[in-house]
């Protein structure tokens, strides 16, 4: 019988500090990280430069036929690519993020990159980062983290993150995008972003990076070993 992989499973709303923390526990775990956002985003990507409105549903399903996305393993990491074509920073954008929320409330959307996600965490031991991956994605995870920190909190790091890439914005519109996100997302019937029942919560607002890491830490090694 093949060895069971090991699947931490982390999720939680934007900007909550979840894709620095995995980032940080693959490389403490030697695990292969997957940003199961950029799956989302990437669908996103190719429904915006069809000319089709992230909101017309009809649209996006029309969409998914033609849509070729893999996941391939590159640098400890899932690098995702659309038709051959390798993404990069022209998912993180404000639209594509708006893009990105639309279409992952769209049913077939999420039933269309199911298997990719699962199919990645049956050859690898993972950590993976989303909204619904203790509950939907990997529901035998043997550790689940709901990432969380306060709207402002988040904004403000996300803020941090955006100037340092260059994109002109203001703490405003990415504490307003934020909390249009975050409704976006929690109030959708489906997959919203909740914990699991087995989900520990862990509300970094007060804790700095290295704070972060030590904590999950000491949470994982509690329930992985
Ligand atoms: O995590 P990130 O902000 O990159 O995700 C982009 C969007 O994709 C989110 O706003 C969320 O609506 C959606 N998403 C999702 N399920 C996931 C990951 C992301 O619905 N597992």
């Amino acid at each position: 019988m093949a060895e069971m992989t090991k699947k931490i499973a982390l999720d939680g709303p934007s900007g909550s500090g979840k894709s620095t923390l995995a980032k940080n526990l693959a490389r403490h775990y030697g695990f292969v990280y997957i940003d199961t956002g950029a799956l989302y985003r990437t669908i996103g990507l190719f429904v915006c430069e069809r000319g089709i409105e992230s909101t017309d549903v009809a649209g996006i399903i029309s969409c998914l036929p033609d849509i070729k996305i893999e996941m391939k393993l590159e640098n400890g990491g899932g690098a995702v690519y659309l038709g051959g074509r390798r993404i990069g920073d022209e998912i993180r954008t404000p639209i594509i993020s708006k893009y990105a929320s639309d279409v992952s409330k769209v049913p077939e959307v999420r039933e269309f990159l199911l298997e990719t996600q699962r199919a990645i965490a049956r050859e690898n031991n993972v950590i993976m980062d989303g909204r619904d991956i203790g509950t939907v994605i990997l529901p035998d995870a043997q550790a689940k983290l709901f990432v969380f920190a306060s709207a402002e909190a988040r904004a403000k790091r996300r803020y941090a993150e955006l100037l340092e890439r260059g994109v002109e914005t203001t703490y405003e519109s990415v504490l307003a995008d934020m909390q249009w996100r975050d409704a976006n997302d929690s109030q959708r019937e489906i997959a919203p972003a909740v914990p699991a029942k087995d989900a520990v919560m862990f509300d970094n607002s007060l804790m700095n990076i290295d704070e972060m890491v030590k904590n999950a830490i000491e949470i994982i090694d509690k329930v992985l070993f």
